[in-house]
C-alpha cells in the first residue's frame, strides 16, 4: 500500500510517499513559496537523490499537482500511475474536542475542521486548503485527517481546565488541548516495544524537544497531561516561544511600552524562548557554541530550558504516581546529549540514573540510562509521517 502524507502550511507543503507496512519512504519533499512564485524540492531516499525545481504555484492545487508530476516523472518519479496512491493522510493541527482520533475525511469532517478554525487561525485554514487541493487534484482517493490535538483528548478535566470563569470553557472552549500528539503517541508506543512491555502497563514521560517543545504524561497509553495548552505557546521555553509566564507581565509591558496585543503576541511567539534569553539564536547548536565561548546569557538560556524539562518530568512522575520510562525525541531530544544529560541528571532520588557513554549518541533508538536505572531513559527518533501513514492505512483498510 502507498500512502501520500501531506502537511500543508500557509505557503508551504511537505509530502512523503510511503509504504506504512514496510515503512519505506519512496519519495519526500517540500513545496515552498506557494502563492508567491513556487519552489519544489523532491528527494528519493533510496537513490540519495535530491532535485530542485522552480514551478509556478499560485495556489495549493498547483503545488499538489507539481508533487504528483514529480512522483510520476519518468526521470525522478517513483510511481507509474497516480492510481498507485491508495490514500492520502493529512496532518491537521486542531481537532478541538471533536476529534479524539484520526478520521476518514467526508463533508461532515471538513465542516468540523472548519469549526475549529477559531482555535487555530493560522494552521487549520492551511490544512483545509491542503485537503481541498488534494481532493481537486486526486478526486476519489480516500483521505484521512490526523490531528495534533487528538492524542491529548484523554486528559482528565482537572488537567485541561484553566482556573478561569467556567463559562469560558463551556461557551468558548478555552481549555488545554496540547499539541505534538502524533509524536507523543508514536514515541510512547515505540518505548513500550523497546521495553518489551504492554503500553497499557506503563507510565511514560515523553519529551518532544525541538524548535517547539512539549512534554506529555502518558499513563497506560493515554495522555493524562501535557505542557502545551490552549495554544502551542504554553509550557517549556522554546526556540522563540516564551512558554509559561505570568499573564500579569502582558499588562505591565503593554502599558509601559505601548504595545498593542499583536505586538505583544509577536514578542511572545517570535522573540522569546531560548532566543529571547540568549540574545543569540533559537538554534541550540548556536547557543551551545556561544555558551562555550563564555556567553552568560546563552548559558542561562540552556539552563532555563533544561531546568524546565526536569521540573515537568518531576511534575508528571507525581501526576502519574511514578514513571517507568522517560523518552527524549525531536531535534534537540534526538541530537543534543548535553541537554538530555542535564535534564535527566539529579533525578537519582526517583530512580533515574543516566549512562554518560550510552547517552553519547544521536538519532537512533537506544537506551541511555544505566543498566541498573529503575526508570529507563530512551532516545527515540520521532516519525510523525509514519504515524499518519499508519493511521491512514488502518482507517482506509477498515
Ligand atoms: P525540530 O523542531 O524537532 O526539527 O528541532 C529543530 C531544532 O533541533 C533546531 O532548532 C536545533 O535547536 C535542534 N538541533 C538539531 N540538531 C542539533 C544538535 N546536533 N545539537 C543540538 N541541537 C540540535
Amino acid at each position: 500500500m502507498k500512502v501520500l502524507v501531506i502537511n500543508a502550511g500557509s505557503s508551504s507543503l511537505k509530502y512523503q510517499l510511503m509504504d506504512p507496512e514496510t515503512r519505506e519512504v519512496l519519495a519526500k519533499g517540500l513545496c515552498e513559496r506557494i502563492g508567491i512564485d513556487g519552489r519544489l524540492t523532491h528527494k528519493i531516499p533510496a537513490k540519495d537523490a535530491k532535485y530542485e525545481f522552480e514551478i509556478p504555484m499560485p495556489t495549493h492545487a498547483e503545488a499538489i499537482q507539481s508533487v504528483l508530476d514529480a512522483l510520476l516523472s519518468s526521470e525522478h518519479g517513483v510511481i507509474k500511475s497516480a492510481s498507485e496512491i491508495d490514500a492520502v493522510g493529512h496532518r491537521v493541527v486542531h481537532g478541538g474536542e471533536k476529534f479524539a482520533s484520526s478520521v476518514a475525511i467526508d463533508d461532515a469532517v471538513m465542516a468540523a475542521i472548519e469549526e475549529c478554525i477559531p482555535l487555530a487561525p493560522l494552521h487549520n485554514p492551511a490544512n483545509i486548503t491542503g485537503i481541498k487541493a488534494c481532493q481537486q487534484v486526486m478526486p476519489g482517493v480516500p483521505m484521512v485527517a490526523v490531528f495534533d490535538t487528538a492524542f491529548h483528548q484523554t486528559m482528565p478535566a482537572k488537567s485541561y481546565i484553566y482556573a478561569l470563569p467556567y463559562e469560558y470553557y463551556e461557551k468558548d472552549k478555552v481549555r488545554r488541548y496540547g499539541f505534538h500528539g502524533t509524536s507523543h503517541r508514536y514515541v510512547s508506543a515505540r518505548a513500550a516495544a523497546m521495553l518489551g512491555k504492554p503500553l497499557e502497563e506503563l507510565k511514560i514521560i515523553t519529551c518532544h524537544l525541538g524548535n517547539g517543545s512539549s512534554i506529555a504524561a502518558v499513563d497506560c497509553g493515554k495522555s493524562v497531561d501535557t505542557t502545551m495548552g490552549f495554544t502551542p505557546l504554553a509550557g517549556l521555553p522554546m526556540g522563540t516561544r516564551s512558554g509559561d509566564l505570568d499573564a500579569g507581565i502582558l499588562e505591565y509591558l503593554m502599558n509601559k511600552y505601548g504595545y498593542d496585543m499583536k505586538e505583544m503576541m509577536n514578542i511572545l511567539n517570535k522573540k522569546s524562548g531560548v532566543l529571547g534569553i540568549s540574545g543569540v539564536s533559537s538554534d541550540f547548536r548556536d547557543i551551545e557554541n556561544a555558551a562555550k565561548e563564555g556567553n552568560k546569557q546563552a548559558e542561562l538560556a540552556l539552563e532555563a530550558f533544561q531546568y524546565g524539562v526536569k521540573k515537568y518530568i518531576g511534575a508528571y512522575a507525581a501526576a502519574m504516581g511514578g514513571v517507568d520510562a522517560i523518552v527524549f525525541t525531536a531535534g534537540v531530544g534526538e541530537n543534543d546529549a548535553n541537554t538530555r544529560m542535564a535534564a535527566a541528571s539529579g533525578l537519582e532520588f526517583m530512580g533515574v540514573k543516566m549512562d554518560a557513554e550510552a547517552n553519547n549518541v544521536r538519532g537512533k533508538e537506544t537506551v541511555i540510562s544505566a543498566p541498573d536505572s529503575k526508570v529507563k531513559v530512551l532516545l527515540i527518533p520521532t516519525d510523525e509521517e509514519l504515524m499518519i501513514a499508519m493511521d491512514t492505512a488502518a482507517i482506509v483498510n477498515g
